[in-house]
């Protein structure tokens, strides 16, 4: 049964070898659409030495079968006759894969004279490289299991502009470095912490000599290891950057070939193009690659607006920007209610005074706002003292206007909301793109289910259930694409090939069930039979060990 529905889901590429599920690589140079499978596996596989497209056809002669491995050594772990997905999004095949230590030693058949220490039999499963949070707010000490319970054994932290810590990563990564972590951890240097660190706060227009000290601040914590820049242009302090500020801290970046992700400046239909226009600015002016946290139009309609979009992205990577961004399959975002407060009632300016001096104004705002956004309805509240209340129902039981609760009883600071403003077409259009990674955007902490579900429901929801990615598709976008685009693939990891890092995580697609709704959060997904971080099993036949192989992942 498993085998059956497994080739099923392996199938589905083949299927639609012609819709826009392949694409490039970042950083390559554009060429034509790809359209097949067979070709997508040579023009994305990162690593690989790349071939001329077009010669992957069905008529080509099949190649020697491959001798198999053979040695008198011993090996830590054999597991067989899998089906391998590498990560690349090039076709699965039938492989063996033999780690020792926490390295793959071999992919491809194992002769079973070969001594091994421990085998795992995965007939009718899939073999694929641990996947990757492009964008987690996960503890890096925790025991991350969320993360986990999908397959994920590297995170991404220091998401949104804030380092995850309020300190240079230059103390902070020798301390969490000695620490026994659960899974890999990648750390990003976040903007909003390196103006605090550069005591510029909540200012504008800053002087070069305030940007010659903040772009300091960042090459010396890329020096210590981050892989990259995160900003957050639609929260303070973020939203005071200029362009000239923009591009000073963009270029130490550049310098180490790293990546700038952004939390936009706006994701609302109305200003999303200009807030991508903005990124792609910085990119070029900077000459660094660029990355859309979390892409979301919030209530745009419909595929062909995600089609307009995704047509800039490209003209964008035609013009020389590589830009890549990350997505969770939710039609919900979830974030502090202060997004839906005008700037005029936010910090620096006195929330009191402008309650005081500009209610009118205040309540108009916020009607229009909350209306846009799907009115009250769609305003789910995740914290105290209204959790699991939507706005309507809280206006409702207090028999007044919801614009007064927020303004009397909410205000812009303290609780936070689940809030239901994406279309579902728009964002299963940019899902499926080939240069859109998988990220949750959420920890073990998160009033949202997308930290704990957000990998296994692409996998139930967009190859199983939908068929509209193939689980080699799917797995690149969790994989080899987010390594690319962080650089891990440098540091041999994201694929699964000899030499590379033994992260892996043997599943059956049909059996991975995200559980995590809006109601609970926080219940774990299922599926994954096994979990391996650094070669040593995290998750072993579907129940956790208490093994802590984690490692704080330093940017060479
Ligand atoms: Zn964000």
């Amino acid at each position: 049964m498993a085998c059956l529905v497994l080739a099923a889901a392996l199938s589905v590429g083949c299927q639609r070898s012609s819709s826009p599920g392949v694409g490039l690589e970042p950083g390559e140079r554009q060429g034509s659409t790809k359209s097949s499978l067979g070709e997508a596996a040579q023009s994305h596989g990162t690593g690989s030495p790349s071939r001329p497209h077009g010669t992957a056809s069905s008529s080509a002669p099949a190649p020697p079968p491959e001798p198999p491995f053979t040695s008198t050594d011993s090996f830590d772990l054999l597991i067989a006759g899998g089906t391998v997905v590498d990560g690349s999004g090039g076709p699965g095949r039938l492989a063996d894969v033999l780690i020792d230590g926490d390295q793959i030693v071999h992919v491809g058949r194992v002769d079973s004279a070969v001594k091994v220490a421990r085998r795992i039999q995965a007939a009718g499963q899939v073999v694929a490289p641990g996947f990757i949070d492009i964008h987690s707010h996960g503890d890096p000490v925790a025991a991350n299991r969320n993360s986990l319970a999908m397959g994920v054994t590297v995170i991404c932290v220091g998401q949104d502009g804030r380092s995850p810590s309020g300190d240079r990563l230059a103390y902070w990564i020798p301390r969490i470095g000695r620490k026994r972590l659960a899974l890999n951890v990648v750390p990003y240097v976040g903007h909003g912490t390196v103006r605090g660190l550069a005591k510029v706060g909540l200012r504008a227009d800053l002087t070069d000599k305030q940007l010659a000290r903040m772009a300091r601040i960042v090459e010396r914590d890329l020096a210590a290891g981050a892989w990259g820049l995160t900003t957050a242009l639609e929260y303070r302090p973020g939203i005071f950057a200029s362009a000239a500020e923009l591009t000073a801290i963009a270029k130490p970046v550049a310098a180490v070939d790293g990546v700038v992700m952004s939390h936009l400046r706006s994701e609302d239909d109305d200003k999303i193009d200009e807030a991508i226009d903005e990124l792609i600015a910085q990119g070029s002016s900077a000459g660094a690659r660029v990355h859309i946290s979390h892409i979301k139009v919030v209530y745009g309609k419909g595929a062909a607006r995600a089609e307009r979009l995704l047509a800039k992205l490209q003209a964008a990577r035609d013009q020389g920007t590589p830009i890549t961004a990350d997505i969770y399959p939710y039609n919900a975002s979830y974030t502090g209610i202060s997004i839906v407060f005008p700037a005029f009632a936010l910090p620096p300016n006195s929330y009191q005074r402008v309650k005081r001096n500009r209610r009118d104004e205040l309540a108009d705002y916020l009607r229009k706002r909350v209306t846009q956004r799907g009115g009250p309805e769609a305003t789910l509240f995740g914290t105290p003292p209204y959790r699991g209340k939507t706005l309507a129902e809280v206006a409702k039981k207090k028999g007044k206007p919801f614009e007064d609760v927020l303004i009397d009883d909410i205000g812009p600071g303290g609780v936070s909301a689940a809030y239901f403003v994406m279309d579902d077409a728009l964002q299963s259009r940019l899902l499926i793109d080939p240069q859109i990674a998988i990220g949750t955007d959420g920890g073990s902490s998160s009033r949202h289910p997308r930290g704990y579900g957000a990998f296994a429901k692409v996998i139930a929801e967009h190859v199983i259930k939908r068929r509209a990615l193939s689980i080699e598709q799917a797995v690149r976008k969790m994989t080899g694409l987010p390594a690319a685009i962080v650089g891990l693939d440098d540091h041999q990891r994201g694929l699964l090939r000899a030499g590379w890092a033994a992260d892996v995580v043997i599943f059956d697609p049909a059996a991975v069930t995200d559980r995590a709704t809006y109601e609970a959060p926080n219940r774990l997904s299922q599926g994954m039979s096994w979990v391996l971080v650094n070669g040593q099993a995290v998750v072993e036949e579907g129940r956790f060990t208490k093994r802590r192989p984690g490692r704080l992942l330093i940017r060479k």
